[in-house]
Parts: structure tokens; sequence; C-alpha cells
């Protein structure tokens, strides 16, 4: 029999009473733990049935779960342990630290979204949830995950944070005489005048296969050209094509420009369309048929500035150990943190990992960070782009933590591009060494981008 309070909505009240195959799936996903009861809710996702079974000898009271919070909002674990056989402590822990967000709500674990029906009340929540966090972080998000070189990631998160050496940029800092675009040499050279409105951009922008460009005379920005690209998708065009044409334009036309400023290289618009056409084609065949390894699959450092975090769980017999390796933009490893997990699951690692990598990030004061993983679910549901019960509280915490950060992405990386964490994750396991790992104790054979060790 479950009770049903005054709080749940009356979709639960009506059916929690009536069916009793409800038992079977329906589940409090505890945030707070104010209004489940330890005893008579079921409220351990993880655990087979759902109730704790009680340490023998243990009197089971009235009780709520919040009781058994500690002030910090993490479990009381000695109380945990006191009061649960081990197999209900490790699942409790195994589900992650609750949000203390809103209330405790009713959730369909045999769906691995959590929702029974009713999607609607699922949409209203995740709309809740984006708007607290700014438009932008999901932007970024695309752009880190978008088919397209790393250079070409690069040269737009530059773009697009006004990051490029720019003459008016430039202009701004110093005296510089000259401000016009040297592509042009009539209008002054901005950001959007270089990339977007420029007469020689416009002519390589022509130049594509859609028929698009952009119209600068409304005061287009960079990023409302982006965003324009990633939305022909509700056009019937496919967006990975359009983005990867345009992030070659835009990398011709920064290398042009350089070549013109420094190299004095004389400007010829057709050679440049050719350029386009024929880096199209080769990075087309390349990238967007089937993604092959060899270029999703080498590491790369971030851009300046940037703290890349990696991150990987090992899983044991009746513990894990996670693992996380930051390295700056030389590829040198600036951090190692590993943590030992009490609890079996691999899903619930990999979360805990990219949980554990947003608060070594916390910890150093980074600012401009990347988190990369090689669990696509965990990745994916960061994003808000899949739902899943098993990772809520990891997932609400990454999104929650991010706007502390200038910036902070979670990206999906091959495992071929996570190596490094996960030789650390296999060797700290193995030697049962956890916490913060001093760079010069590990094997440097470990800190290997490209082979398991
Ligand atoms: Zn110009």
């Amino acid at each position: 029999m479950y009770m049903v309070l005054d709080s749940d909505s009356w979709f639960w009240k009506n059916v929690v009473k009536a069916i009793s195959i409800l038992k079977k799936g329906a589940c409090k996903a505890v945030t707070n733990g104010r209004t489940t009861k330890i005893w008579r809710d079921p409220w351990i996702p993880h655990l087979k049935g759902f109730i704790p079974k009680p340490r023998i000898g243990i009197s089971t009271n009235d009780n709520f779960v919040v009781d058994l919070l500690l002030e910090d909002g993490g479990w009381d674990i000695s109380k945990l342990n006191g009061l649960f056989d081990r197999e209900t402590v490790s699942a409790i822990l195994k589900g992650g630290t609750p949000t203390g967000m809103g209330n405790d709500r009713w959730v369909w674990t045999l769906e691995k979204s959590g929702l029974f029906t009713c999607k609607s009340a699922y949409l209203t929540q995740a709309l809740d949830r984006a708007q607290q966090c700014a438009v932008a972080p999901a932007l970024w998000n695309k752009l880190w995950n978008s088919k397209v070189l790393e250079r070409h990631k690069i040269l737009w998160w530059c773009i697009l944070s006004n990051a490029l050496p720019v003459r008016s940029v430039i202009g701004r800092r110093f005296h510089v005489q000259d401000t016009s675009c040297p592509l042009c040499g009539i209008g002054e050279e901005t950001m959007e005048h270089l990339f977007l409105s420029c007469d020689v951009s416009m002519h390589l922008w022509r130049s594509s296969p859609w028929g698009i460009y952009p119209i600068c005379n409304a005061g287009i920005r960079a990023w409302d050209w982006v965003k324009f690209i990633w939305n022909l998708n509700s056009r019937g065009i496919r967006v990975d094509e359009v983005f990867l044409y345009a992030s070659i334009v835009v990398d011709t036309i920064w290398r042009l420009r350089n070549d013109i400023i420094h190299n004095s290289a004389r400007l010829d618009v057709l050679k440049c369309i050719d350029v386009i056409c024929i880096s199209y084609a080769e990075l087309h065949d390349a990238i967007l048929p089937s993604s092959p390894p060899h270029l999703e699959g080498i590491w790369k450092p971030p851009p300046q500035d940037w703290i890349k975090l990696n991150c990987d769980v090992r899983v044991g017999l009746d513990s894990m150990c996670i693992a996380v390796v930051a390295r700056n933009h030389q590829g040198s490893v600036v951090r190692i943190h590993t943590a030992q997990l009490n609890f079996v699951d691999p899903l619930c690692g990999e979360a805990a990992a990219c949980c554990s990598a947003v608060d070594l990030a916390l910890l150093l004061g980074f600012k401009y960070v990347l988190v990369e993983s090689d669990s696509r679910i965990v990745i994916n549901a960061i994003n808000g782009m899949e739902s899943h019960w098993a990772i809520e509280n990891y997932v609400s915490f990454c999104v929650k933590s991010s706007p502390s950060f200038s910036c902070c992405n979670f990206i999906y990386a091959s495992r071929t591009c996570n190596f490094t964490a996960h030789n650390v994750a296999n060797w700290a396991f193995i030697n049962k060494l956890y916490g913060n790992i001093p760079i010069n104790s590990v094997p440097v054979n470990l800190l290997c981008n490209d082979q398991q060790v």
C-alpha cells in the first residue's frame, strides 16, 4: 500500500491506489526527502522493490528520508549503514546525492526517461530547468559537439566570443592607424564585417550549394548567423553539411585575411571558391557519412585559457574507481583526481565521474571548462537531449553547477580520445590510490592519449 500525500499530483493519487501494476515501476525520486517516508514509500530506484531493507534488529519508524541527509545535502553514510542492509546502502549511494531542489516526486522507472504517460508534465519541467541557465551554454555545447574539424570549432569560438584580433578590436585598445577591412578596403574590419557583410566574404558565401548567405543590413551578429544555420533542419536541409561548409568559409576568410596582411598575398576570389569547394568535398567524405575514427579518434587539447577534463570509470566487482585528468591548451596534465565508489554501476559511475570533474574544476577555480566523457548517454542527458532517471541527481549537479563557470561544456569523446582517463582509473583502482594524485607519481606511459595501458 502506497502512502499518498497531498503534494502528489492528482494523477498519482488516483492511480497509485488503484493499480497494483504500478508497484512494479513507480518510485519516488528524492530531491529533499521531506515528503518521503523511509520505510513506507518506494524511494530507492536502484533497489529491487524500491523500499529499504532494515538491518536485523532495527525498528522501523515513521521518519522521513530528509533525516538521512547531512546539512550539506549529502547522505549520512554512517546513519545509512546503521539502518539498512549493505545492498540497500549501495543502491542508495548509486542514485547519487539528491539535488535539494524542489519536492520529491514520482517517477516511472520502467521507462528510462522516468515518464509514465504524461509527457507534457516532463516537458514542463524540462522547460523550467532550461530557464535557469542562459541560452548560450546549450549553443556552445552544440558547437563543441558539431561535426567539423577541431580547428573550425576553435575559430568559431573565437569569432563568437569576439576573441579574434581583427583591426577594430585592436583599435579599441591601441592606436591603430588603419582599421579598414583588408579584403575589401572599404568597411571597418569588425568581426561581423569581415565574416558576414564584407563584399569579398559575400562572394564566398554565395558559392554555397544551398543558395544561403547572410544579409547584413539588419546588423546581424555572428551568433544569429550560426543559429540560422542550425535551424535549417526545419526546412529539410542537412544542417551538418551546411555548418561544415560554413566552417570552411570562415576558415578560408580568416586565412585569406592573414595572408593579405602578413604575406602581402594577392586577393583571388575565384581561387578561394575553388579551395572551399575542394575542402568541402574532402571533409564531407571524411567527416559526415559515417564519422570514421581517424578524425574523431584523437584527443585534442582545449583552446588557450581552457581546461579540458577527461573522465572515466573503472568498474570492479564490488566497487568502482572514477578518474579525472585535467589538461591545459598545451596538453600538459595540471591535475589528476580519483575516487572510490562503493557500488557497482557503469552508467552511474560515468555520471559520477563527470560530477567529479565539475567538482574539481570548481575547486581549482577554472573558468573555461570542457568536460569529456565517453558515455554518450551521460553527455546527452547533461545536454538535455535525453533523460534518464538513473542518473538524474548527477545530471542535475552538472547542470546547476555550469553557471558557476564563464563557460562549461560537456562533450562526448570516443573511447580512443579518453585513454588517459581510462588508464588512470585502471591504475588507481589496482593500486587503491584515491584522492588528489601527484602527477609525477603516475607512470608516464599511462598519460598517453593513444592507447590502452
Ligand atoms: Zn571588407
